[in-house]
């Protein structure tokens, strides 16, 4: 997903826990006063020495153990409270937060889905989305403890002589210093790193996806040069980042313990002019020598805390997309389109070029060339997926771009080849784009996409489940049930790009002539790789890398258009019985018997 960055991250987090500072302010404070808390056995422990050297009696040592105990069973409570209250908080963030994004995914235009993709937008929705439990949960209360038991010791060393407390936050500047240091440049290490995980993690996916071809075709995993290189990247990134960070962090560790080597001298020398006592030198030494250790806690976020601010800036293009203003339906004359000079290209690769074509409403148009020439791109154009970068594409005259989604997914509706199926009933997939469609209308769907064989023949009917994308169906009958799908739609245009390419050719023959038989007047536009499908055809476009090099019907093209000549005659060979079958309707019947 590209990263842009509307905002910095921080606001949009801190925006992100607004109804729940209440909860989180509490979890903030117990958890500080857990802190608190820890420090009471050390405090105990520099009082006993006053009450040893007193002689006290017995019981002093026992009310000294029982506040002991009793600190121990607060800072237990406090804790528990702290996290259960942030975890709740979480929790909540959590699912705010994805039925937040989820209802911008609902306001984000079809282009702008497109060009992000599936996978990064679920990994957003889940993975950047968890991460943020991280910070709310754990990060923001033990960062409250780390931070309160510094301070509070802090103040109690400047009570009992500011000298002591200057001495135990000496070798703060210093740790920080070289910290920093050590750091210089690690933004755009760490941003190479995060790249070296994305493609890491990319090509693990597909090198366990693709596992049973690999075993099939007796691969190994030497032979899987992505997955090999991504790692040695990622490898070779830690081996820098881990040489560069470790001295750093090492002298930052010894820098954070090291006070002691002021506070001892300092507080003998203090003792010794008897400006504190022994149980106060104790307090300092003990207290004082290891007080910024939680602060290593803060260093150890610090990179977990950039991971989730990234996150957040992934979230935020989402997060800053408002509903779509209702673009007001346009009276549209007669279904036809036209494109002038539209061009295309898939990231500065060029597609189409100046691409200018009429498709005349109410008759069947194909669109035939060879492989890569633009065809699959047009369609997508079509199904408002992507969006021409000049030139434009026209509906009954009028400018695509001024129709509203909603409007346009009433008059062109887009079959392609990967028939994608959503988890639940047949039904409920057919109905998708016309949910009141009664019976008769899906079963006459049914019929003209040939489906209406072997939905009968399933034991519900079409109350059959098709788990996710389709699963329990094979790639044909999807295709059948996506081309059903787009019939009851009901629109005006229908585009078929390869929609029946998993089709036998006497299917997609049958197919075709309950088409048009079914629904005379709705424009057609066929994308078709084997061409006598599409013979019939009012009209024939011929596409060839991105440019239509001639147009006309069947018997025109054949004789004037070498390309099309060409493609004819190699299918003529290659299926040359399947071409006389669908010559010789009379030997379709042969066949079929
Ligand atoms: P056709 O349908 O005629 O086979 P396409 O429209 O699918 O052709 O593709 C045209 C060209 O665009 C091809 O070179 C193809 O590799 C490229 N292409 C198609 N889709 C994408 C995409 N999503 N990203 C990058 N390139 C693409």
């Amino acid at each position: 997903m590209t990263k842009t960055r509307v905002d910095a991250p921080w606001p949009t987090l801190l925006g992100l826990l607004r109804g729940h500072r209440l909860p989180l302010c509490m979890a903030l404070l117990l958890a500080a006063l857990a802190a608190v808390l820890e420090l009471v056995p050390y405090v105990w422990l520099c009082r006993s020495v006053t009450l040893l050297a007193e002689g006290a009696a017995a019981f002093a040592f026992y009310r000294l153990a029982g506040w002991i105990a009793l600190a121990l069973a607060g800072k237990y409570l406090l804790y528990t409270l702290a996290y259960y209250l942030s975890h709740d908080a979480a929790y909540r963030i959590l699912m705010q937060t994805r039925q937040l994004l989820a209802r911008r995914l609902a306001w984000a235009p079809l282009e702008w889905l497109q060009r992000h993709g599936s996978g990064a937008l679920k990994k957003l929705l889940m993975q950047d989305v968890e991460r943020l439990e991280q910070f709310i949960a754990h990060h923001l209360v033990e960062m409250a403890a780390a931070l309160a038991a510094p301070l509070l010791v802090a103040a109690v060393l400047l009570a009992i002589d500011w000298r002591l407390a200057l001495a135990a936050l000496a070798t703060l500047p210093l740790a920080i210093a070289f910290q920093a240091i050590a750091m210089r440049g690690m933004e755009r290490r760490m941003a190479e790193y995060q790249e070296a995980v994305g493609d890491l993690n990319d090509a693990s996916v597909e090198y366990l996806r693709s596992m049973p071809v690999m075993k099939a075709f007796r691969q190994d995993a030497r032979s899987f040069a992505r997955m090999r290189d991504a790692l040695a990247r990622y490898h070779a990134l830690i081996r820098g980042v881990t040489r560069r960070v470790v001295p750093g962090w090492s002298v930052f560790m010894v820098l954070l313990n090291a006070n002691i080597v002021f506070l001892l001298p300092l507080g003998l020398w203090l003792l010794q002019r008897q400006r504190i006592d022994l149980a106060q030198l104790l307090l300092a030494l003990v207290l004082g020598g290891g007080m910024l250790k939680p602060l290593f806690k803060l260093m150890r976020f610090q990179a977990q805390i950039r991971e989730i601010l990234d996150g957040v800036a992934r979230m935020q293009p989402l997060l800053a997309m408002r509903e779509p203003a209702a673009v007001p339906r346009v009276a549209i004359g007669e279904a036809s389109l036209r494109f002038d000079g539209v061009c295309f290209g898939y990231a500065g690769a060029p597609v189409l070029r100046e691409l200018s074509l009429t498709v005349p409403a109410g008759r069947m148009t194909a669109l035939v060339g060879p492989s890569g020439a633009g065809k699959s791109t047009l369609a997508a154009l079509l199904g408002g997926l992507i969006v021409p970068e000049r030139g434009s594409i026209a509906v009954g005259g009028v400018p695509l771009a001024q129709i509203g989604e909603a409007q346009r997914a009433g008059l062109i509706a887009v079959a392609t080849q990967e028939a994608f199926l959503f988890r639940g009933s047949l039904l409920d997939n057919l109905r998708l784009g016309c949910p009141d469609a009664d019976e008769s209308r899906v079963r006459a769907a049914l019929r003209i996409a040939q489906a209406e064989a072997f939905v009968d023949a399933l034991p519900e009917g079409w109350h059959a489940p098709v788990g996710e994308r389709g699963a329990r169906l094979s790639g044909g009958e999807r295709q059948r049930i996506a081309i059903a799908r787009a019939l009851l739609a009901d629109t005006p245009i229908l585009v078929l790009d390869e929609a029946t390419a998993f089709a036998d050719s006497r299917t997609e023959r049958r197919f075709y002539r309950a088409l048009r038989e079914g629904c005379p007047d709705k424009t057609l536009l066929v994308i078709a790789h084997r061409l006598y499908t599409v013979r019939d055809a009012a009209q024939i476009l011929v596409l060839e890398s991105g440019r239509l090099v001639d147009a006309g019907d069947h018997a025109a093209l054949l004789q004037r258009c070498r390309p099309y000549r060409e493609q004819w005659r190699a299918q003529e060979q290659d299926d040359g019985w399947a071409i006389r079958a669908a010559a010789n309707p009379s030997m379709e019947e042969t066949a079929d018997a």
